[in-house]
């Protein structure tokens, strides 16, 4: 089976995560300061903070700017579920914006249309959610315009873009954002197995987020009410237990020297694809100009009214003959536990249509163009 992604972990990785285990500091030793510093210069931020899964980073980026009871994060239907739980965890609802059909990701006019209607119901977003879907950026520029005119805080989900540029900067710099959020789980570009970390120029919320990722307890002297001695720490928050180890910041690490080469890889096959796949009854995914996509997913759209054979059944056909498709996403307001709030079919139409069109199929640094073609040849085979 030729999966939609797998990690590439090379001799250096490996050396690298050994040295930890032989050393004295499994977890809270110097190498995840040196992750996020390699992570903070790559991506151009002034502070990073690891923690052990994408998840976990929105978790408490969400509540370092503040969310809570009464409040509302608006995302995009077409993300993974983490986008929009990150806000229950706080106490606080969710809503969703439609995707732009051409891009997949929330569309930047449908989030304004939103925008003036909750100014008059009086439910303002206090956080949007922007996902940089497949690795290629949202239309920051807007976004950003939108959240100074209307006043709600932004977090970039950068699960998937790593490596990818915006406008000429790395994402992750938070030119357009207060905190930019990374996933470092096997399939994504890089990977600490689970792993996560926040990004932000503002010194505030790294220090909180900090704070969060370990139980709310700090060593600060000037923060702590009083000292009893070297011993002291003082519990000042309701933090977490959301700490990386030394083992997946030294992967981290050594993965980092090789995002440049992996995002390369994947623009090469995503050419290749675009090439290989022309006159088939597909849409390839759209690269907009702004952006330099770090290419996690190559979504293609079925033109079912051109093909014989339905969405599921391609899907199944693909798999049987040996290719690990899978489909992202389903949209997040169609899940069980989201339509018990009140969310329906229908809802966010864009997003459900494309729901019923799209394929991921394989994409990842490993893949060979033997393998590419063999994967394009299924496809023929399937389709035509
Ligand atoms: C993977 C992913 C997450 C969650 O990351 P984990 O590290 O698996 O917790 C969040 N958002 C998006 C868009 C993702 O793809």
């Amino acid at each position: 089976m030729i999966p939609y992604g797998r990690q590439s972990i090379s001799e250096g990785d490996i050396q690298a995560v050994v040295e930890v285990l032989r050393s004295d500091y499994l977890t809270q030793g110097l190498v995840v300061p040196q992750f996020e510093q390699s992570v903070a210069d790559y991506v151009g931020a002034s502070y990073a903070v690891a923690v052990n899964s994408g998840t976990a980073a929105l978790h408490i980026a969400c509540l370092a700017l503040g969310l809570g009871k009464g409040d509302w994060l608006w995302t995009s239907p077409i993300t993974f579920v983490a986008s929009a739980n990150c806000a229950l965890y706080c106490g606080a609802q969710v809503d969703f914006v439609d995707i732009d059909p051409q891009t997949y990701n929330l569309s930047a006019d449908a989030l304004e249309r939103k925008l003036i209607e909750a100014k008059v119901k009086g439910t303002l977003p206090k956080i949007v959610v922007a996902v940089h879907f497949a690795g290629q950026s949202c239309d920051m520029r807007r976004i950003y315009e939108l959240s100074q005119q209307y006043g709600f805080k932004i977090i970039e989900d950068a699960s998937h873009a790593i490596g990818g540029k915006y406008l000429g900067q790395p994402i992750g710099g938070c030119q357009y954002s207060d905190i930019t959020v990374f996933s470092f789980h096997p399939v994504k570009i890089i990977t600490t197995a689970e792993g996560g970390l926040a990004a932000t120029n503002q010194v505030v919320l790294a220090d909180t987020m900090q704070l969060l990722r370990s139980h709310g307890i700090t060593r600060n002297p000037d923060v702590m009410t009083k000292n009893d001695g070297a011993w002291y720490y003082e519990q000042i928050d309701l933090g977490f237990n959301y700490r990386m180890t030394e083992l997946q910041a030294a992967l981290g690490v050594s993965q980092m020297q090789r995002l440049d080469d992996f995002v390369v890889i994947r623009h090469q096959l995503q050419q290749r694809y675009d090439q290989l796949l022309r006159g088939l009854p597909v849409i390839t995914p759209y690269q907009d100009k702004d952006s330099y996509s770090a290419l996690h997913l190559y979504p293609i759209q079925l033109e079912l009214d051109k093909i014989t054979k339905s969405h599921a059944r391609v899907f199944d056909e693909l798999r049987q003959n040996g290719l690990g498709v899978n489909l992202h996403y389903i949209p997040v307001h169609l899940q069980p536990y989201y339509q018990d709030s009140g969310f329906k079919p229908g809802d966010f139409p864009n997003a459900e249509a494309y729901y019923r069109h799209v394929i991921s199929i394989p994409m990842f640094q490993g893949l060979s163009f033997d393998m590419q073609d063999q994967v394009v040849n299924i496809i023929k085979k399937v389709l035509v």
